[in-house]
C-alpha cells in the first residue's frame, strides 16, 4: 500500500464536504488518521456515531497536530474560523478550504495568516443537494474537477505545499487544476451560482403558484420543474453566503441572462419559431459535449421509483 500523503489530516465542518473528505482519506489511504470538529454539538455527536474519524470538542484539540487544515464550512464563517485555527496549528501545516466561492476566501484566509502555515485555497466541483454528517461518501470526488487558487508570491516551502495538496485531491480520486481565484469566481457564476438561483426562483414561483392551481403543481411535476426542486432543494445557508460572496460575478451573468431571456420572450410573443428553434438546438448541442466531457451520464433518469415487479424499458 502507497504511503498517505499526509499522516494526519484535520477537518472543520462534518457537513456533506467534510464528511465526503473524511471517508474518502481513509477509503483510498490519502490520511494516516482523520481528526475532525464541528461548530455543532449534534453534528460532532452524529460524525462520532457514524465512524469518521477521531471527533474533538474544540477546534485547537482537532488542528493541533494536523500536516493539513480543511476548512469545510459555509463561506461566510471563513474568516472566523482560520483566524482561530491558525495560532494552534503546527508550522509547515497546510490550511486550506472547500468554499464555493474563491476571492473571498483566499482573502478570509490569507487574513488569518502568520508565516507560519501555507494557506492553499481550493473547491472540489462536486456535490449534492445534501446536507450534514450522513450525506458523505467517499467516491464523491471521483472523476471530478478539484480548483486549487494558490495566493501569489508566498515564501519558502510553499510550492511544495501546493504539489503535497495536489496530490492529496488526486489520491481522492479528483482531477486537479490551478487557476485564478477571479477567474474561478466568473466561471463558476454561470456554471453553478446562476442556475442555483434560477433553480430557487422557479421553485418560489410554482409554490406561489401551488395555492391558485390547489395542489396541481406537485402533482404534475415530473416535468422539467422536478430537476429544478432537486437543486433547489441545496443547503440555504451555503447559497446564502456563495451569492454575498460573489456578488459581482453573479449580478454580471444574471444581466446577461435576463436579456436572453427577454429575447426568448420576444420571439414567442411575435411567434417567432425560428429563433426559438435555434435557440434550442443550440441548447442541446451543448447538453451533448458535455455528456461527451463525461461531465454527466446521458442515461435516462425519469425520477421515479417503479412498483416493484416493474421493469424498467430504457435498461
Ligand atoms: P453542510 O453539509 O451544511 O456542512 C457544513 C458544516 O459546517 C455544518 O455541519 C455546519 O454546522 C458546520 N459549521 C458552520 N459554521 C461552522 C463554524 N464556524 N465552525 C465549525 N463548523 C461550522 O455544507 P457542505 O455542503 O458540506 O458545504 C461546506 C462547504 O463546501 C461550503 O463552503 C460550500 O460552499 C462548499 N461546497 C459545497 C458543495 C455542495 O455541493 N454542497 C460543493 C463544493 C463545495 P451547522 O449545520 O450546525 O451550522
Amino acid at each position: 500500500m502507497t504511503d498517505p500523503v499526509f499522516n494526519q489530516i484535520a477537518i472543520v465542518g462534518a457537513g456533506l464536504i467534510g464528511a465526503s473528505i473524511a471517508r474518502a482519506a481513509v477509503a483510498y489511504g490519502a490520511a494516516g488518521s482523520v481528526s475532525l470538529y464541528d461548530a455543532s454539538e449534534t453534528v460532532r455527536s452524529r460524525a462520532a456515531a457514524i465512524g469518521l474519524g477521531d471527533v474533538a470538542d474544540d477546534l485547537g484539540a482537532a488542528v493541533a497536530d494536523a500536516d493539513c487544515v480543511l476548512l469545510c464550512v459555509p463561506v461566510g464563517a471563513l474568516e472566523p474560523v482560520a483566524a482561530e485555527a491558525v495560532p494552534k496549528m503546527k508550522a509547515g501545516a497546510i490550511l486550506t478550504d472547500v468554499g464555493s466561492v474563491k476571492v473571498q476566501a483566499a482573502s478570509a484566509l490569507a487574513a488569518a495568516a502568520d508565516g507560519r502555515v501555507h494557506i492553499v485555497p481550493g473547491h472540489p466541483i462536486a456535490g449534492t443537494e445534501q446536507s450534514g454528517p450522513e450525506a458523505g461518501f467517499a467516491t464523491l470526488f471521483r472523476n471530478a474537477w478539484h480548483i486549487l487558487t494558490p495566493l501569489a508570491e508566498q515564501g519558502e516551502g510553499y510550492a511544495e505545499a501546493v504539489s503535497r495538496l495536489e496530490a492529496f485531491w488526486t489520491r481522492l480520486g479528483a482531477t486537479v487544476e490551478t487557476m485564478d481565484a477571479a477567474r474561478h469566481d466568473r466561471v463558476l457564476a454561470i456554471t453553478s451560482h446562476l442556475p442555483h438561483l434560477i433553480a430557487f426562483n422557479i421553485v418560489a414561483t410554482a409554490f406561489d403558484m401551488e395555492t391558485v392551481e390547489e395542489g396541481e403543481v406537485v402533482k404534475y411535476s415530473a416535468g422539467g420543474f422536478r430537476d429544478f426542486t432537486r437543486i433547489a432543494a441545496s443547503d440555504p445557508v451555503m447559497w446564502r453566503d456563495v451569492f454575498l460572496n460573489n456578488k459581482d460575478a453573479v449580478l454580471e451573468c444574471l444581466g446577461r441572462f435576463s436579456e436572453d431571456l427577454a429575447a426568448l420572450q420576444r420571439a414567442i410573443r411575435w411567434g417567432d419559431g425560428e429563433t426559438l428553434f435555434n435557440e434550442f438546438t443550440r441548447a442541446r448541442s451543448i447538453r451533448k459535449a458535455i455528456i461527451d466531457a463525461g461531465q454527466d451520464s446521458g442515461a435516462v433518469n425519469f425520477g421515479r421509483n417503479l412498483p416493484k415487479g416493474d421493469k424498467d424499458e430504457s435498461a
